[in-house]
């Protein structure tokens, strides 16, 4: 360097491994990526037909249910339109509990669809009061309520809700609707049980915890739910479960050809995630969820940065919400992306501008969550941030208090 100039060229790091932190699509395993690369095969014997019996033989144990499974070639949207569409008729009243973004996003399907659609909104930045669910249901003696749809964990306010409370709620107001929960983001980052619980319809997507890339949609039914099928009058053909036959061939589960590279994809991912063992993986997300608030609540200052989720019961493992105060999230990321080549996940809906997003979801290590938080922590401070402590020292002394 010659003596005149002081300042040294900026340096470019980011010539790595791109991580993607956006909560979904998640980050794909190579286990996953190598299952899906061979060529196409006969649809109606050998390896494909083999993958989907496979696959049908851990679903519903993955969602806790002894219910049915049904799997569109569709996004989360798609296994929305299959449950409400399965189950309802055209003028059903449905409730809609919402808190952050997403119910609110299914409640506008289903009033598209022709349902009437009621909202209830939990307090901001809080995860739904069930007290109020058994209050408003109480106060339909004449069962005009059919569904109450919800999610399990809100991707944009990442409040996690207590749906086996929601169902207790349910029961206390002696109250038949059915109840539909969104596990989109959280199915196999968070505990969830569904026949303990007394859910009736489970929803939930490829791209999130189970690893796989976007395009198939899950719906899992209960008996309720099944039963509720004979008389719904908003069936089409393609999301109809009664077309869609489980004895005979596997065309028939998916109304039409197979996608037979993401059956592939999704039966690696499946056998991924069984040998781990669910209770394990609900763990992990524990853990590595913790380490990131740990973070987040070091540099937290009043007014500053800090976790948008009050109630620390109500935060999900899957995702985590991040209020930025004065600092423009959109800058921060800027930062990251072209800094580090980290991608992390805006703030959506109401948090736009106010918030950035972590997922940490799926398949998952502390390098992966350590490198992100240290990454964050590094652009913060090349923008001048005042940090009031380190969120790395923090999130590495969760890590170390879980081995
Ligand atoms: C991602 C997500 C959706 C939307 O899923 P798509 O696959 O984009 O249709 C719905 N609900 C929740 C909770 C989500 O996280």
């Amino acid at each position: 360097m010659a003596p005149d100039s002081p300042t040294p060229p900026p340096v470019s790091l980011a010539h790595g491994r791109e991580v993607v932190a956006i909560p979904g699509p998640s980050i794909i395993p190579e286990r996953v990526l190598e299952a899906m690369q061979r060529p196409m095969v006969d649809i109606y014997a050998g390896a494909v037909v083999d993958a989907v019996h496979e696959s049908w033989a851990l679903l519903p144990g993955l969602a806790g249910t002894s219910g049915r499974v049904f799997v569109a070639i569709s996004n989360g949207h798609g296994a929305w339109e299959m449950a409400l569409g399965n189950t309802l008729c055209r003028g059903d009243r449905v409730l809609v509990l919402e808190c952050g973004r997403f119910a609110a996003i299914w409640g506008e399907m289903a009033e598209f669809n022709g349902l009437r659609v009621e909202v209830i909104e939990a307090e901001p930045r809080r995860a739904i009061d069930p007290a109020v669910v058994e209050q408003r249901l109480r106060d339909d003696p004449s069962h005009e309520i059919k569904a109450v749809l919800t999610v399990h964990t809100d991707t944009a306010s990442s409040a996690r809700n207590d749906i086996a409370a929601i169902r207790r709620a349910i029961d206390a107001a002696g109250h038949p609707a059915l109840l539909m929960v969104d596990c989109i983001a959280s199915l196999s980052c968070e505990e969830y049980s569904m026949d303990d619980w007394g859910v009736d319809v489970t929803v939930a997507a490829s791209q999130k915890g189970l690893m796989t890339p976007p395009g198939l949609g899950f719906v899992w039914a209960g008996p309720k739910a099944l039963a509720a099928n004979a008389t719904a009058d908003m069936r089409t053909r393609y999301f109809d479960w009664g077309y869609r036959a489980e004895d005979g061939p596997i065309y028939l589960r998916f109304c039409g050809t197979p996608p037979v590279s993401h059956v592939f994809a999704l039966r690696e991912a499946l056998a991924m995630i069984d040998e781990e063992g669910l209770d394990n993986r609900w763990r992990r997300h524990q853990v590595h969820a913790d380490a990131v608030r740990a973070a987040v609540e070091a540099w937290s200052t009043p007014g500053g940065i800090e976790l948008h989720v009050i109630d620390a019961a109500s935060r999900s493992n899957a995702v985590t919400t991040i209020r930025t105060g004065s600092v423009d999230p959109t800058a921060l990321a800027q930062r990251c992306l072209d800094g580090a080549g980290l991608t992390l996940g805006l703030g959506v809906g109401a948090f736009a501008g106010e918030t950035f997003r972590i997922g940490h979801m799926g398949h998952l290590n502390p390098p992966t969550v350590l490198g992100v938080v240290g990454t964050v922590e590094a652009a913060l401070t090349s923008m001048g941030v005042q940090l009031a402590a380190s969120g790395v020292a923090a999130a590495a002394a969760v890590i170390a208090r879980a081995w």
